[in-house]
């Protein structure tokens, strides 16, 4: 007798056939999210966060002139004797900002502060500390010394012509640095992507009202405001979208004329009142729907039109788990940048983890350094895709792979802080 429901694949299941992988998934991504095309030429301190146009290449070395690295004694090291004790005759001092204008002849130095340009005829400077003054009045230096001591090379740093900053880099503070030192006041960056979202649900309600009954606070549209305003991206909140499928159409429609990418939560289940995949495949195309991973399962990867669509799950966990899984590499393809992939650390797992083999599990954890300095690991407590308090609490996802089938108290396993996203 047949005792069992024979069911469809469901969420509770860890194996789903229609379900590709996570380095399938993101190899799809990869393929068709194409860079924005369009620049702008924006003073430096705007351009952090962006991406780079075209490879910058310096107008001139760094630095331009050879120039003391320490306060001390500007010397030629001809003017030293072996194993003994010279005595120089002090001609003057040289500081930053003036070129010091006399030469320095044999027998003879300068007092030279840091960043002063090398006097002419010197060609090693001798730290303060290092050298003693006699009665009356002359340097003495031991001949321990070589040249080009304590000297800033002319281009040291970075030689005219050199490239400092590749097209499709993201410009971070040192970069800033790097092209201000080289008197660059204005670089051409790609234009920020613009990302439209709105929520999906007719249980959501918005924020600063009283709770009716059945319904929720519209909370994933407040996450994906607080990730995507982390990122160099334009943001279009469309607020939220009924479960009808006339105002799915409208509302992809709209999105799709203003947006490089357009990011839904909610209805992409197999619930009855879920429209999304419908209207995609109406006014679109559908690449993917379902990746092995949980929480985060059912996840829409399309385009309309030359808008990239991804419909994330309806779950707050779910959306914050995929958005930094596949979302943020979609926007940094978008941006003109290549995938960075967050790092993985290892650490000791402090309890017990179930999983089953069959998909990879983003468990919400709180990573803290042992006595020995290694990272050690707990779960935040529940790990369901409602409990959007693990998200708050915790510091990292506990990465569990495919095919790992549980984890015991002192396993190592990995973990992925949250900075990289948040
Ligand atoms: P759905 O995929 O639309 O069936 O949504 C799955 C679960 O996520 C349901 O319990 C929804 O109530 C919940 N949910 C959907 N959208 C949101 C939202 N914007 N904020 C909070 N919870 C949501
Ligand atoms: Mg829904």
């Amino acid at each position: 007798m047949i005792n069992k429901i024979s069911s469809e694949p469901s969420c509770a299941d860890p194996f789903d056939p229609n379900s590709i992988g996570m380095a399938e998934a993101l190899d799809k991504i990869e393929q068709r999210v194409l860079p924005v095309h369009a620049c702008e030429r924006l003073p430096i301190r705007d351009c952090l966060g962006r991406v780079n146009n075209e490879e910058v290449k310096s107008p001139h070395n760094v630095p331009s002139q050879a120039n003391s690295a320490m306060d001390g004694y500007a010397l030629a090291i001809e003017s030293l004797h072996a194993g003994e004790i010279a005595e120089l005759r002090e001609i003057g001092t040289a500081f930053a900002g003036t070129a010091f204008g006399e030469r320095c002849g044999p027998g003879e130095c300068v007092r030279i502060m840091t960043g002063a340009l090398i006097p002419e005829g010197t060609d090693a400077v001798i730290m303060q500390e290092q050298v003693e003054i006699s009665d009356s009045g002359q340097i003495r230096v031991d001949s321990d010394h070589r040249v080009g001591e304590n000297i800033r090379q002319a281009g040291e740093d970075v030689q005219q012509g050199q490239i400092v900053i590749e097209a499709g880099a993201r410009l971070n503070p040192a970069d800033l640095g790097v092209l201000a030192s080289l008197g660059i006041a204005q670089l051409q960056v790609k234009r920020k992507p613009v990302v439209a979202f709105f929520s999906t649900g007719d249980e959501l309600m918005p924020v600063g009202e009283p709770l009716e009954p059945g319904k929720i606070y519209d909370s994933n549209r407040y996450s994906l405001f607080g990730m995507l305003s982390n990122l160099a991206v334009d943001i279009i909140d469309l607020g939220v979208v009924r479960d009808e499928p006339e105002a799915m159409r409208e509302v992809l429609t709209l999105a799709s004329s203003k947006a490089d990418l357009i990011i839904s939560t909610g209805g992409v289940s197999v619930g009855e009142a879920d429209f999304i995949k419908p209207a995609l495949a109406e006014l679109g195309t559908t690449e993917f729907w379902k990746i092995a991973i949980k929480p985060g399962r059912p996840l829409t990867f399309g385009q309309i039109d030359a808008s990239i669509f991804m419909g994330l799950p309806g779950n707050p966990v779910a959306v914050m788990v995929t958005f930094s899984q596949f979302v943020v590499p979609a926007i940094q393809l978008l941006a003109g940048t290549s995938l960075r992939r967050p790092a993985l650390f290892r650490a000791r797992a402090l309890e017990q983890m179930r999983k089953k083999p069959g998909r990879t599990e983003f468990q919400r954890g709180i990573a803290s350094l042992d006595e020995d300095n290694l990272w050690q690991v707990g779960k935040t407590g529940k790990q369901g895709s409602g409990i959007l308090t693990s998200m708050s609490r915790a510091n990292c996802f506990i990465v569990l792979p495919d095919d790992n089938a549980g984890v015991e108290p002192g396993d190592e396993v990995d973990i992925q802080f949250f900075d990289w996203f948040l």
